[in-house]
């Protein structure tokens, strides 16, 4: 268990992230107390069940005199939530985010961030399809990226706080990287938004497709269906917000898949299977970079194990 880098922490929103943050630090260390509070009453009494931590009342009760304030909200309440405790938050306290985009987090808390809190945006690379109190678990940020975006042109005090920031998610098991946000936001809608839309409109379009088929979709589901109804289970607040907050950097990348999709729709009309295998191939090289990286496991069928009845898990 690592010292801790704060002596007390207040976690706005206890869903996955929310909860994670307050299992990792009883786990790892990071602070001496955590607080966290819910706009929901029942997220709230879940949370007093399961979560490590002083479940409080009120958002206020939460952040009274904490280091580090983490706002676990979907991206569309941080300005909310920013402009109803900014005026309590204490002094010298950093205020950050888990959110999944960062330029429009970032503008709309530092609207309402008083001047003496230190306002550093910052993104887990980590999840699952799972929200709410119960999801959460201390090991979901091990060796997972945290970015952190923080503001341009800050004093030597702001510097002090990103690195004791940047020393409490790595404490969680995190790798720490700093980036622009626009940045940021431009990575992630490739590797993280469009494949969260593509799923979304995949199943979409075999839930239309069903009635047709006569529940055939559903049983014959393949497992790389079964796969992107895993992404498309995710939380659609999160990802409404996500689409809204991120919208000229998505466009744009839709705007290129849309024309890669083309050029393999017009590879297939025209009998093009060169050009299908050179594709393919690279992929595959891709895939093969990503568990090199030691970001994913070879293991295959992923999801199946569970239903193997020789199976230990
Ligand atoms: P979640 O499980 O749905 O939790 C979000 C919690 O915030 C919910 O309990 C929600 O309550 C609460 N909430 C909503 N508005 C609030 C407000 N104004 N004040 C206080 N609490 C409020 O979502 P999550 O997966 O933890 O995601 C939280 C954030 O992490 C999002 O910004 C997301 O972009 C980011 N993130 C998610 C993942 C992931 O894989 N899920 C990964 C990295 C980053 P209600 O349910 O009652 O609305």
């Amino acid at each position: 268990m690592s010292e801790d880098v704060f002596d007390k922490i207040a976690i706005i929103g206890i869903g996955l992230l929310g909860s994670s943050i307050a299992h990792a630090a009883n786990a790892y260390g990071g602070a001496a107390k955590v607080a966290l509070w819910d706009a929901s009453d029942d997220v709230r009494h879940r949370a007093a069940r399961v979560v490590h931590g002083a479940v409080c009342d009120t958002a206020d009760a939460a952040i009274a005199d904490a280091d580090c304030v983490i706002l676990c909200t979907p991206v569309g309440a941080l300005g909310e939530v920013t402009a109803a405790i900014g005026q309590n938050l204490k002094p010298g306290a950093i205020l950050t985010d888990v959110g999944s985009v960062k330029a429009k987090a970032a503008s709309d808390m530092a609207a309402h961030c008083p001047d003496q809190v230190h306002l550093i945006p910052g993104h887990p690379i980590a999840g699952t399809e799972k929200s709410g109190p119960e999801a959460g678990f201390a090991s979901l940020f091990q060796d997972a990226w945290h970015i952190l975006t923080p503001l341009p042109d800050q004093d030597a005090a702001y510097g002090e706080a990103v690195e004791r920031l940047t020393l409490f998610w790595k404490g969680l098991g995190a790798r720490v990287e700093t980036m622009d946000a626009a940045r940021h936001d431009r990575v992630l809608a490739i590797t993280s938004h469009l494949p969260h839309l593509i799923a979304y409109n995949i199943v979409a379009t075999a839930y239309d497709m069903e009635s047709v088929e006569q529940g055939e979709v559903v049983k014959y589901s393949a497992g790389g269906f079964r796969d992107f109804t895993r992404i498309a289970a995710s939380d659609p607040t999160m990802w409404r917000d996500v689409f809204l907050t991120n919208k000229d950097a998505v466009l744009e990348t839709l705007g290129r898949f849309s024309e890669d999709l083309a050029a393999l729709q017009r590879a297939i009309r025209w009998g093009d299977g060169e050009m299908l295998m050179r594709e393919f191939t690279r992929a595959r090289g891709i895939r093969e970079a990503i568990i090199d990286a030691g970001l994913d496991t070879a293991e295959a069928d992923f999801g199946r194990r569970q239903l193997d009845p020789n199976s230990e898990n």
